[in-house]
C-alpha cells in the first residue's frame, strides 16, 4: 500500500486497520483488512498509518469548528495551560504557563512551523496523554482525544482571528504575571510549546515578563525577556550548530540514550531534567534524550542530523 492510496482511505477504514494490527492476537484481522487495499498494494508502516488517522481525525474536527463558540470558550476559560510537563523538576515557587497548538501542518491552510522537517512525524505534541485517540464503541472509530481537539480549537482561533487571539492572549499573560508576583512566586510564558512561531512583537510589548521558547527558526534572536534554545535538525549543518555555540547560544540536541559530558568539545546539559532553560550557562549543548512517540521508534538518531522532539 502506498501512502497516497492511505490518504484515500476513510476515518473509519484506517481506525479499523490500525485496530487490527494493534490486536495481535487476530492475524487474519489483519488478512481481511486487505480487501480495503488494491491487490497490488504494498503494507505501509503502522506509524504511518497512526500519522494519516491522526491528520485526518484534526482535519474532520477542525473542519465543523465554528468561531463564534470557539472564541466565548476562550475569552472564558483563556488560552493558557499550566502543564506539568514544563514545570517538572522545578522548585515550587516557579511557574510556567505553555500556549498549546497543534504543530506544523497537521491543521489544514496554516503551518505553525515553518522550519519543521522531519521532527513533524515525531512531534512531542502526539505523545503521552495526547498521542492517541480513543475508541468510540458505539461507532467503532478512532476520536480525537480532547486534549488534541483543545489544541485544534486553540489553533483554528489563531488562524481565523489572529488579532483576537493575540489580544486574549496579552490581557491572560498580563493578568497570571500580576497574580504570580502578588503571590511572590516566579512566572515564565513558553508561547511555543508545539508550534514554532514569532511571537517577538508581542513579547517586545511586556518587557516586565520573562518568556522562553525552543526554536528551529535559526535567524530568530533572544532580548532582554526573551531566552531562546536553538533546536537541532536534519536542516542545519555541524558548521550552523558550532557558529551557534561559539557565539554564546544553546543548542538543543537529541541523542539516543545516554547523553555524553562533552561533545564537540561543548558541555552537555541534562535538558529532561526540566524544561525551563533560562538558567542555563551560555554555550552549551541541552542534550535530550529520544521520547516514544508517533514516528520516533523509526527514526535514527545522528548528533547532527535529528531533530528536537521537544521543540
Ligand atoms: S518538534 Fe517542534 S518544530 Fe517540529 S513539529 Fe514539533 S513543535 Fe514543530
Amino acid at each position: 500500500m502506498y501512502i497516497n492510496e492511505l490518504e484515500k482511505l476513510s476515518i473509519k477504514e484506517l481506525s479499523e486497520y490500525l485496530r487490527a494490527i494493534n490486536d495481535k492476537n487476530q492475524k487474519e484481522s489483519i488478512d481481511s483488512l486487505r480487501s480495503y487495499l488494491p491487490k497490488e498494494s504494498q503494507i505501509v508502516s503502522r506509524e504511518t498509518i497512526e500519522n494519516r488517522l491522526l491528520r485526518n481525525l484534526i482535519k474532520d474536527y477542525y473542519n465543523r469548528l465554528d468561531l463564534e463558540k470557539v472564541k466565548e470558550e476562550f475569552l472564558v476559560k483563556g488560552l493558557l495551560n499550566r502543564n506539568q510537563k514544563l514545570e517538572k523538576g522545578l522548585p515550587k515557587d516557579i511557574l510556567i504557563y505553555g500556549l498549546e497548538l497543534l504543530p506544523a501542518d497537521y491543521t489544514p491552510g496554516i503551518n505553525l512551523c515553518p522550519k519543521a522537517g522531519t521532527c513533524k512525524d515525531s512531534c512531542l505534541a502526539f505523545s503521552g496523554f495526547a498521542r492517541y485517540q480513543s475508541f468510540d464503541s458505539s461507532e467503532k472509530e478512532l476520536t480525537l482525544n480532547v486534549v488534541l481537539k483543545a489544541r485544534a480549537r486553540r489553533t483554528f482561533l489563531f488562524k481565523n482571528d489572529r488579532k483576537f487571539f493575540e489580544e486574549i492572549l496579552k490581557m491572560e499573560i498580563e493578568y497570571n504575571a500580576f497574580k504570580a508576583k502578588k503571590a511572590n512566586t516566579r512566572t515564565f510564558f513558553r508561547l511555543n510549546v508545539f508550534s514554532d512561531i514569532n511571537f517577538t512583537k508581542l513579547i517586545k510589548e511586556l518587557p516586565e515578563i520573562s518568556f522562553y521558547d525552543y526554536t528551529k527558526d535559526w535567524k530568530r534572536s533572544s532580548f532582554s525577556n526573551y531566552h531562546l534554545t536553538y533546536s537541532s535538525s536534519e536542516k542545519v549543518s555541524e558548521k550552523d550548530i558550532l557558529s551557534k555555540l561559539e557565539s554564546g547560544s544553546n543548542v538543543a540536541m537529541v541523542f539516543p540514550k545516554v547523553l555524553p559530558e562533552f561533545f564537540k568539545g561543548f558541555k552537555v546539559i541534562n535538558g529532561d531534567i526540566n524544561d525551563l532553560r533560562v538558567y542555563d550557562s551560555n554555550s552549551v549543548i541541552v542534550g535530550l534524550t529520544l521520547k516514544g512517540t508517533i514516528g520516533s521508534k523509526s527514526k535514527k538518531v545522528n548528533s547532527f542530523s535529528e531533530s528536537s522532539s521537544l521543540l
